[in-house]
């Protein structure tokens, strides 16, 4: 038998699969892959039933339903002032997962180079490797997550085609700063290339943060692409909906490569994801003010259980957190292996989203869940640990 594409075949199950898994296999309580717990909201899960029976179930437009992408505008311009043509400029996804690999196989010729800031989201160098593409990689560390600026510059050369950027960040729970993103900016239109921006968890920044899509900055709306995930903005997960906006000329490229990898994504999601767009503002604030108290209810419970010392998280529904104080005698991955099964608790071990030296006294815990649940976690790792 001849072998398999020998790139993705080195790599195992994504951490997130395994981790889950284990947690099914011994009870857990699983704060490690990240998902919220309750089904999403009432009136957005209606749109979907009604949809399912009042509108066709046959194959959508390629680029998305219009009520969605004209929803996509709508909440470009509602929420960051972009002027965005919902025709010519927005494309709906199956998932952002989909959406990166669009992008990337459109965007990407074998032998580009591609500007990443780690930790990163576990999908994107293999199939930025996959596309032909060449990783840089700008490394941030803990706790203060500061993009070296001159190590950020020095990652660009006249082959960089794109820098992908994550704010709010995954799983360092940062929320890049305004200075960071002129910086970024004025790299990219100095070296003339693109930027796509991972920004499924715009609307969780937390303490008073704004989000500024790199887009809306200075000579940026031609040459940034935008991905959202409903999957965050609704707490729907396991719908898989995500939405692009760029340029035209680099749309067209990115539907190049979406109409051959899925052509499509489910008819009655994208109209509940247009309606749950245009909900008012008590929608958008209350997931953010929810998800701030949440970070709050779990930093506050680890920081009376031994050993367990949160870093800042400025965004997104993950906390970060060294347990180099416990003095465990194993890596990261052993520890949160520990701990699922000795503990009844399960996180993340965060080296696996590094691709170089990384420390392995880090894991990640999704607070995305029942306050009781959150409780109960802290009550079982106070009880594992003392506190
Ligand atoms: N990017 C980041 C940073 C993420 O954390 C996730 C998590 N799901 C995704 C992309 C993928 O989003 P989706 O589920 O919509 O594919
Ligand atoms: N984005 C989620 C996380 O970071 C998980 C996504 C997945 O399971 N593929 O935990």
């Amino acid at each position: 038998m001849k072998p398999a594409n020998s790139l993705l075949s080195s790599f195992g199950t994504t951490v997130f699969e395994v981790m889950s898994r284990l947690a099914i296999e011994h009870g857990s309580i699983n704060l490690g892959q990240g998902f919220p717990d309750d089904s999403g909201p009432d009136a957005v899960l209606q749109q979907a039933s009604k949809f399912l029976f009042d509108k066709p179930n046959q194959y959508p437009p390629m680029l998305g339903v219009p009520e969605l992408r004209q929803a996509v505008a709508n909440h470009n311009k509602r929420f960051y002032d972009l002027d965005v043509d919902w025709q010519t400029e927005v494309i709906v996804t199956t998932g952002a997962t989909e959406g990166l690999a669009a992008c990337f196989f459109g965007l990407i010729e074998p032998g580009d180079e591609v500007v990443l800031i780690e930790p990163t989201y576990d999908c994107y160098q293999p199939i930025i490797k996959r596309a032909g593409g060449i990783p840089k990689v700008v490394t941030l560390r803990p706790p203060e997550w500061k993009l070296d600026i001159a190590a950020f510059k020095a990652a660009f050369t006249d082959k960089t085609k794109l820098v992908v950027l994550n704010s709010p960040m995954n799983p360092a729970s940062k929320v890049f700063t305004e200075a960071e993103l002129k910086v970024i900016a004025e790299t990219v239109i100095k070296h003339d290339c693109y930027a796509v921006c991972d920004e499924v968890y715009e609307h969780m920044a937390f303490d008073g943060r704004q989000h500024h899509p790199l887009m809306t900055l200075p000579g940026m709306r031609e040459r940034s692409v935008r991905i959202g995930s409903a999957g965050k903005t609704f707490s729907v997960t396991g719908w898989k909906v995500g939405y692009v906006t760029a340029p035209a000329d680099l749309l067209q490229p990115i539907s190049k490569a979406h109409q051959f990898l899925v052509f499509t994504t489910a008819p009655n999601l994208q109209r509940a994801v247009a309606f749950g767009l245009g909900q008012d503002d008590s929608y958008f604030n209350g997931l953010r003010d929810t998800m701030q108290a949440k970070r709050d209810r779990l930093a506050d419970g680890l920081s009376r259980v031994n050993g367990f010392e949160c870093v800042e998280c400025e965004g997104t529904y993950f906390q970060f957190v060294d347990i180099s104080g416990l003095g465990f005698d194993g890596d990261d991955a052993a520890f949160c292996r520990h701990i699922t099964i000795e503990a009844g608790v399960t996180a993340l071990p965060v080296s696996g989203f590094y691709s170089g030296e990384a420390s392995k006294n880090f894991i990640r815990f999704c607070f995305a869940k029942q306050d009781a649940v959150l409780d109960e976690a802290v009550g079982r790792l106070a009880a594992h640990f003392g506190g």
